[in-house]
């Protein structure tokens, strides 16, 4: 068979939502860029389908708009422990519920339309000294970017470490056709488990659980919460139940030589967290400046602080996940102190620091924990 030789200035490996905004980013700084992806779109992945503010934000920057009828917004999060509600809106918005494969198709168009070259069903299978192979071609690139997902080969390739701290949990989601009851996202706390419901349109709910436990599929998780199935009996599934790996995964470095990570490739947070999607779209703005600039020492520091908080977030979260009676009396304690939680919001979506926690709120809170 005859070897295709193609040329660019980066070549992105993997399409996903990291590839796609990290490609986007670089053709605006007028790099020419290939992206390779072994699936073909729309691609679909097991997601609780919210895109915090943040995200939503980095899209902006990244002139990727997002229509009206493509997404539903939600004003904040709610957390139901049993018969306790607490509930706080996000300081400043919007955030959208959206398909995943809609925000895939978005994406795509926006390369398209930004004359990214995409080379779909194309599985790229090593690095070599001045670019990459796929089957039937070969990548000639002055930068490889590696997106390729949490279980990366292409850090496994350029000899960049695995993750050095690493949790698994298993995430299974279903769509139903309902009239959303809530305008928040909902995160249901049950034992060794949590129901994340997303409003994605105007009669479509994004329903998906998270958990330790690899066989634990909704219709069985949905018995440990008597209201919300009570509110989703009747509603028709619209989609078969799919599922994914969720990996709080720290990743030593990002970047050997003329290879650099972005996405779940580059590390990644817990999916209670909501985060990861942020994360890519940031990270995709870091990369596009730091290669303008030829200096992708500042990619690596910008990737150091932005991933520092959904580091933090997620290890709060497992651990109310993993301490019944622990999460109980936060949840006790954030609804006697609405504040704290509208505080601890802001900083989750890095509209606020962690001292802007405030000294009185945070011994209030205290004191709510203690009693
Ligand atoms: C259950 C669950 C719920 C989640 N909920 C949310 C949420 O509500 N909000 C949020 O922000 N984040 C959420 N996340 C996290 C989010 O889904 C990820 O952070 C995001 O998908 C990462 O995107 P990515 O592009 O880095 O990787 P991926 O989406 O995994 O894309 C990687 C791409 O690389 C391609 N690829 C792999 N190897 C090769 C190869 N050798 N050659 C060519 N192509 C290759 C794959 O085909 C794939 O398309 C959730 C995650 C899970 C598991």
């Amino acid at each position: 068979m005859e070897m295709k030789l193609v040329d660019t200035d980066v070549l992105v490996i993997g399409g996903g939502p990291a590839g796609l905004a990290a490609a986007i980013a670089l053709r605006r700084k007028g790099f020419d860029v290939v992206v390779a992806d072994q699936a073909r779109p729309a691609i679909d992945k097991a997601c609780g389908e919210g895109l915090l503010p943040d995200a939503v934000t980095a899209l902006e920057a990244l002139s990727v708009t997002i229509p009206a009828d493509e997404a539903m917004p939600f004003r904040g999060i709610r957390f139901i422990e049993g018969q306790l509600a607490v509930e706080s809106r996000f300081p400043a918005g919007p955030a959208l519920g959206i398909r995943r494969t809609t925000l895939h198709r978005l994406l795509v168009a926006h390369a398209a339309a930004a004359r990214v070259s995409l080379l779909w069903g194309t599985r790229i299978t090593g690095l070599i000294s001045d670019g990459a192979e796929a089957e039937g071609a070969s990548i000639r690139a002055r930068w490889i970017i590696g997106a390729d997902g949490q279980n990366s080969r292409v850090r496994q390739w350029a000899g960049l470490s695995r993750c050095t701290r690493q949790r698994f949990r298993y995430g299974f989601r279903r769509h139903f056709a309902a009239d959303p009851w809530t305008k928040y996202v909902e995160v249901n706390w049950g034992p060794n488990c949590q129901v994340v419901v997303t409003p994605i349109a105007p009669q479509e709910l994004c329903v998906s659980v998270i958990s330790d436990n690899p066989r634990l599929r909704l219709d069985e998780a949905l018995t440990f919460f008597p209201e919300l199935a009570r509110r989703l009996r009747g509603a028709l599934s619209t989609t078969p139940e799919r599922g994914a790996v969720s990996t709080l995964c720290t990743v030593k470095d990002i970047l050997r030589g003329r290879t650099v990570l972005v996405g779940d490739a580059s590390g990644s947070a817990d999916a209670i967290t909501g985060d990861g999607l942020g994360l890519c779209f940031q990270q995709a703005l870091h990369v596009a400046d730091a290669l303008a600039a030829n200096d992708l020492a500042r990619y690596r520091a910008a990737h150091r602080r932005i991933a520092r908080r959904p580091r933090i977030m997620s290890e709060m979260m497992l651990l109310m996940a993993r301490r019944p009676a622990l999460r109980r009396r936060v949840v006790q304690a954030l609804a006697a102190n609405p504040h704290t939680f509208a505080r601890l919001l802001a900083i989750h979506i890095g509209a606020a620091s962690p001292a802007e926690l405030g000294l009185g709120n945070a011994l209030a809170f205290a004191r709510e924990l203690l009693v």
